[in-house]
């Protein structure tokens, strides 16, 4: 009865929304829709995908233009309050650097606490965390030992402890790039390109391979 009268009601007075977006061409791949629509926002949320027209208190006219949800970039390598705002401008709300990720995942959370722009998150680096170990004096990248030495049985159980502790410290993943740490690779001639290092020879170690060995049984 009581559903029958706010239907009624409802019927009768068409909702007034908080803001809606007009005529914009709405692609949500989760439901397979791409077509133009109208859509009524009311507490932060969507309450309508509709042909129909509406009315808000607010009113953003879309057309010609592309309404999506917030893309999820899942390999972003720019993590500042500027970068964050340049990824809004292309849809983007998640920002995850997965793949360089960190060597400290508590202190890169602590950085970001005021709060930003968009969500965000990070791995822990494998080959942050090889950097830091081997005390490479590279900022971004490995440059010295990380990059032409294989770790030694030591340093690989450091760096399972540090990757372990990034995990326990909220880590979205543990990040790696193989090629940025040639002596991991197994394909001699890609490091080598990569290392801008010819002259050195380039061998497969099995740092990489111990480490994920122990990672998975700790897991
Ligand atoms: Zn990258």
């Amino acid at each position: 009865m009581m559903t029958a009268l706010l239907l009624a009601l409802q019927l009768g007075t068409p909702p007034v929304y908080d803001r809606v977006i007009l005529g914009g061409r709405v692609v949500d791949p989760a439901s397979n829709l791409d077509g133009v629509r109208n859509i009524g926002l009311s507490g932060g949320r969507i309450a309508v995908i509709t042909t129909r027209g509406l009315r808000g208190r607010d009113t953003i006219d879309a057309r010609g233009l592309v309404v999506a949800p917030g893309f999820i970039d899942l390999h972003a390598h720019g993590d500042t309050p500027e970068t964050y705002r340049f990824y809004t401008l292309d849809g983007v709300t998640t920002a995850l650097e997965l793949e360089l990720g960190t060597s400290d995942v508590a202190a890169w959370y602590r950085e970001r606490e005021a709060g930003q722009r968009i969500n965000y998150g990070v791995s822990i680096g494998h080959i942050k965390v090889r950097m830091a170990v081997m005390h490479d004096p590279g900022t971004r990248m490995p440059v010295g030992d990380a990059a032409y030495r294989p770790a030694t049985p030591e340093q690989v159980a450091e760096i399972v402890k540090g990757i372990e502790a990034g995990l326990r410290e909220g880590a979205v993943d543990i990040g790696a790039g193989r090629p940025s740490t040639c002596t991991l690779s197994p394909a001699p001639p890609v490091s080598r390109r990569r290392c801008r290092s010819p002259a050195k020879p380039v061998r497969p170690c099995t740092s990489c391979t111990s480490i994920v060995r122990v990672l998975a049984r700790r897991l």
